[in-house]
C-alpha cells in the first residue's frame, strides 16, 4: 500500500495495521468532471458507512479520499469498543435531564451493534473481539465516580451491562500495579480497525460506489436546493448532496464544521510478541484509564501489547515515537521494562468542547466528527444518521443537532493556542 502524503503522516506506514491489512484493490483518482447524488469527502468509517448505506437505498454515491482509504483516524486507532459516548451517563443526565440524556444514550448503543452486524453481514476479517472493555481507576475518589455511574446507568439508562471490580479484580484482570478498581463494560471489546475499514470499503465497492483514492477535495461549492459541487485538483463533483466526513483532516473545507473540532495528536506502539500475553490481560478485554491524557491498550491477535499513551498538543511530532511512549507503557507495566516495539506511529484525534459529536446538516451539506476518541463504532452509526437524514427520515441525526458542540473560543486564529493551553492545563493536573 502507498499513499502521497494526505494521509500517510505520523508513520502510519510503520503502524501494526499497515503491516497486517488485508489485500484491498488501487481506487483511481478523479479526473474528471461528473455528476452523481451523493458526493462523499473522506474514506473513514462515517464517510464509508454513508456511502454503503446511502447506495444500498439506490443513492449513486462517489467517494473522494485525498489519501489512502482508511488511513485517516479510523484504520490507526487503538481498536478499542467503547459503547456509549466520550461523555459519560451521569454527565449526559446533568446536561441533558433524564429523558434526552436517555434517548441520546441509547442511539449511540446502537453503534456497537451495527459494527458487530456489519462485521458479521460483509465478513469482514477484522479480529473481532466481544471481550469488553475495562476502566482502570487509579485513585480511590475514582471509584466513588464510577459506583455513581455504574448507579446511573442501572436507574436511568436501564444498561445493566457494566460493572465495578475491586482491586485484586482489576488487577487479576490487568497485571498493572496502579489500578485500584475498575468499571467493566461487558459490550465493549476490541477490532483490527484499517481491516473493518477495508472491508466496509469493499462493500461499497460491490454495491455501486465510486472511489477515488489521491483526490483531495479542495473547494465546496454549495447552490442550495440544487446541491453542491466539490473540486479536487483533478477533476469536479456535482451532486445532489455533499457529506463531509474528513474529521481531524478536513482542513479549510467548511469553516463552521472546522470551528467545532480540535485535532490532538496521540501515539501507539506494538511491542513484540509477548511470551506470555494472558499475564499481562488475562481476559483479553480492551483497557483504558481515567487520566485526563488516557493510556490505553489491548492484545493483538498475534499476542502483541498494543499500547496508546501521550498527547502533543504542539504541531511538531516526536522524534522518536516509540521513545514518547516507553515512559507511559513502563508506568503501567514495569515488569516490561525495556521490552522492543516493533511499531510506533500516531494519529490525529478530533475533539469536541463538549465531547459529544459534532453531527448535523447545513442545506444540502451534511457533516460528522469529532467523537473525541470514541469514533471507533460511533462513525459507522453516524454515517448510517446521514443516510437516513437524505431518505427524510432525520430523528436521529436530530438527536445530535440538538446538542450542537460549541465552537472552541477565540476564533479560528486563536481556538488552537487557548484551547491547548487548557488541554495542557488538564494534562498537567494529571501528573501532579
Ligand atoms: C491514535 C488514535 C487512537 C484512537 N483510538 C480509539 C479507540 O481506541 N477507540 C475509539 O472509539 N476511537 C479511537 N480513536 C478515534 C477514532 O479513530 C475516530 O473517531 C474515527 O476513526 C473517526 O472516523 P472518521 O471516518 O470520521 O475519520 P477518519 O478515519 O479520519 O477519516 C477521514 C478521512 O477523510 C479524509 N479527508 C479529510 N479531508 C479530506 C479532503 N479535503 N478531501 C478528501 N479526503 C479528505 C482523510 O484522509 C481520512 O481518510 C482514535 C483516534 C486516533 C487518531
Amino acid at each position: 500500500m502507498t499513499a502521497d502524503g494526505f494521509n500517510d503522516g505520523l508513520d502510519m506506514a510503520r503502524s501494526w495495521y499497515a503491516a497486517t491489512a488485508a489485500a484491498s484493490p488501487r481506487d483511481p483518482t478523479l479526473s474528471e468532471e461528473t455528476s452523481c447524488d451523493l458526493v462523499v469527502v473522506g474514506a473513514g468509517c462515517t464517510g464509508l458507512a454513508a456511502a454503503l448505506f446511502a447506495a444500498r437505498s439506490g443513492r449513486s454515491v462517489i467517494v473522494l479520499e485525498g489519501g489512502e482509504v482508511g488511513w485517516g483516524a479510523s484504520g490507526r486507532n487503538g481498536g478499542q469498543i467503547i459503547p456509549g459516548l466520550r461523555k459519560g451517563a451521569l454527565e449526559l443526565v446533568q446536561a441533558l435531564g433524564e429523558e434526552r440524556g436517555r434517548a441520546l444514550f441509547h442511539l449511540a448503543l446502537e453503534a456497537r451493534q451495527l459494527v458487530v452486524d456489519l462485521v458479521r453481514e460483509l465478513e469482514i476479517d477484522c479480529d473481532l473481539r466481544l471481550t469488553g472493555h475495562l476502566l482502570g481507576a487509579l485513585k480511590a475518589s475514582q471509584m466513588r465516580d464510577f459506583e455513581a455511574e455504574v448507579a446511573c446507568l442501572e436507574r436511568v439508562m436501564h444498561y445493566r451491562d457494566a460493572r465495578l471490580l475491586d482491586q485484586a479484580e482489576a488487577r487479576a484482570a490487568v497485571a498493572t500495579p496502579e489500578f485500584v478498581g475498575g468499571l467493566v463494560d461487558g459490550q465493549g471489546g476490541h477490532l483490527h480497525p484499517l481491516n473493518y475499514t477495508l472491508g466496509l470499503a469493499r462493500a461499497c465497492r460491490a454495491a455501486g460506489v465510486r472511489i477515488f483514492t489521491h483526490s483531495p477535495a479542495t473547494g465546496l461549492e454549495t447552490l442550495g436546493a440544487r446541491g453542491a459541487v466539490v473540486a479536487t485538483p483533478g477533476g469536479r463533483v456535482r451532486a445532489k448532496h455533499a457529506i463531509l466526513a474528513g474529521d481531524a483532516l478536513l482542513q479549510g473545507l467548511s469553516p463552521r464544521v472546522n470551528r467545532r473540532i480540535m485535532p490532538v495528536a496521540n501515539y501507539i506502539v506494538a511491542t513484540e510478541p509477548l511470551k506470555d500475553p494472558k499475564s499481562v490481560i488475562a481476559g483479553d478485554m480492551a483497557v483504558s484509564d481515567s487520566r485526563f491524557v488516557v493510556d490505553y491498550f489491548r492484545l493483538t491477535r498475534d499476542g502483541r501489547l498494543l499500547f496508546g499513551g501521550g498527547e502533543r498538543y504542539t504541531p511538531r511530532p516526536p522524534a522518536d515515537i516509540g521513545a514518547f511512549v516507553r515512559p507511559y507503557l513502563e508506568r503501567s507495566f514495569p515488569q516490561l521494562a525495556g521490552i522492543p516495539f516493533d511499531h510506533a506511529w500516531g494519529g490525529m484525534v478530533s475533539i469536541t468542547l463538549s465531547r459529544l459529536p459534532h453531527i448535523g446538516r447545513d442545506g444540502p451539506v451534511l457533516f460528522a466528527h469529532g467523537y473525541s476518541g470514541q469514533g471507533v463504532v460511533l462513525s459507522s452509526l453516524a454515517g448510517r444518521l446521514l443516510a437516513e437524514a437524505l431518505d427524510g427520515n432525520a430523528a436521529g441525526l436530530e438527536q445530535f443537532q440538538h446538542v450542537e458542540p460549541p465552537a472552541f473560543p477565540g476564533g479560528r486564529m486563536f481556538s488552537g493556542p487557548l484551547h491547548v493551553l487548557g488541554m495542557a492545563w488538564y494534562a498537567l493536573r494529571d501528573r501532579l
